[in-house]
């Protein structure tokens, strides 16, 4: 397969597209993006790597660490973490307060905000410095240990989120909160504050494409099972209310931030990034959700 004919074909007609969707504004910090920026990178179980446009340059990963948080907290408790957080698509949006409520303060599954705040919370009480435990985990699974906090979005984010202080307070409430949620909020802002680019992201997701093993190193960190978990939750609930769409067009599982990245993974095949910083109402990247139909239909890569 020529997949850099391929990268370079897609990215020319979902340039077309490029005049669709919305900056992240709600996070002032993400709104000072260039909004043109687009870059695609794929790497194969094989180990080549193909890429296009800015893809090496680095942008805010936001709920995309939702994914690597729960590849951590994972082998830490075990089953026991789905006594605290769901494995059901919720089909509302990432920040919605109203299920929550009905459902006794468990988050439906654990890429929703709600779901990742509980995350952060177990990491808070397993790790003294959990900010320092997440970003090395991160750099490792990339490979790059120049990884770091954007801590511009990580504060501007800190002043604005009176939603999740919402969500993070009506779990507390129903004791599905154990520490501080100051603290919590605090981890829960840098962790979606990590920087990375489209490169970053396809190797560190290499690990739920490859059965659990680190991109470029010789070390399995998470049993095949747990792979097998994750990507079901990727293709389940890794797009909120947009998830049966991101199936039914693109047919991998994925995950998106309202950074405008999106990964996706082939088992055993591939993982690609995209970034484009521009919206669609539910939050999702309008060029990445197109750039990986086209790469599925071109390429005819969809686990379906
Ligand atoms: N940090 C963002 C928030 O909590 C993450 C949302 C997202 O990327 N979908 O709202």
């Amino acid at each position: 397969m020529d997949y850099q004919a391929i990268l370079d074909e897609i990215y020319e007609e979902a340039k077309a597209f490029k005049g669709q969707g919305e900056l992240a504004t709600y996070i002032p910090e993400l709104a000072r993006v260039d909004p043109l920026k687009f870059g695609i990178h794929l790497t194969t179980a094989a180990g080549d790597e193909f890429c296009v446009g800015d893809s090496e340059e680095r942008f805010s990963i936001q709920s995309i660490s939702k994914v690597m948080s729960l590849a951590q907290v994972l082998p830490i408790l075990g089953d026991a973490l789905w006594e605290r957080v769901g494995v059901e698509p919720s089909g509302n949006p990432f920040n919605s307060i109203v299920q929550l409520e009905y459902e006794n303060g468990i988050p439906r599954n654990p890429f929703l905000n709600a779901g990742a705040l509980v995350m952060a919370d177990i990491l808070i009480s397993r790790f003294d410095d959990p900010r320092q435990v997440f970003l090395d985990f991160v750099r490792k699974l990339a490979g790059n240990p120049s990884i770091e906090y954007d801590l511009d979005v990580a504060a501007s984010e800190g002043a604005t989120g009176y939603v999740n202080a919402s969500l993070i307070n009506m779990m507390k409430s129903y004791g599905n909160i154990i520490n501080e949620v100051d603290k919590v909020l605090e981890f829960y802002y840098h962790q979606c504050a990590i920087a990375m680019s489209c490169k970053d992201l396809s190797h560190a997701f290499m690990i739920f494409a490859n059965e659990g093993c680190v991109f470029n190193a010789d070390e399995r960190i998470l049993s095949k099972s747990k792979v097998k978990r994750i990507n079901a939750l990727m293709q389940t609930c890794g797009f909120y209310d947009e998830a049966g769409e991101f199936s039914f067009r693109v047919g991998l599982p994925g995950k998106s931030g309202v950074g405008g990245g999106i990964v996706a993974v082939h088992p055993m095949g591939f993982s690609v990034a995209v970034w484009s910083p521009k919206l669609n109402k539910k939050g999702n990247s309008v060029l990445g959700m197109k750039t990986l139909e086209l790469l599925t239909t071109k390429t005819g890569t969809s686990i379906f």
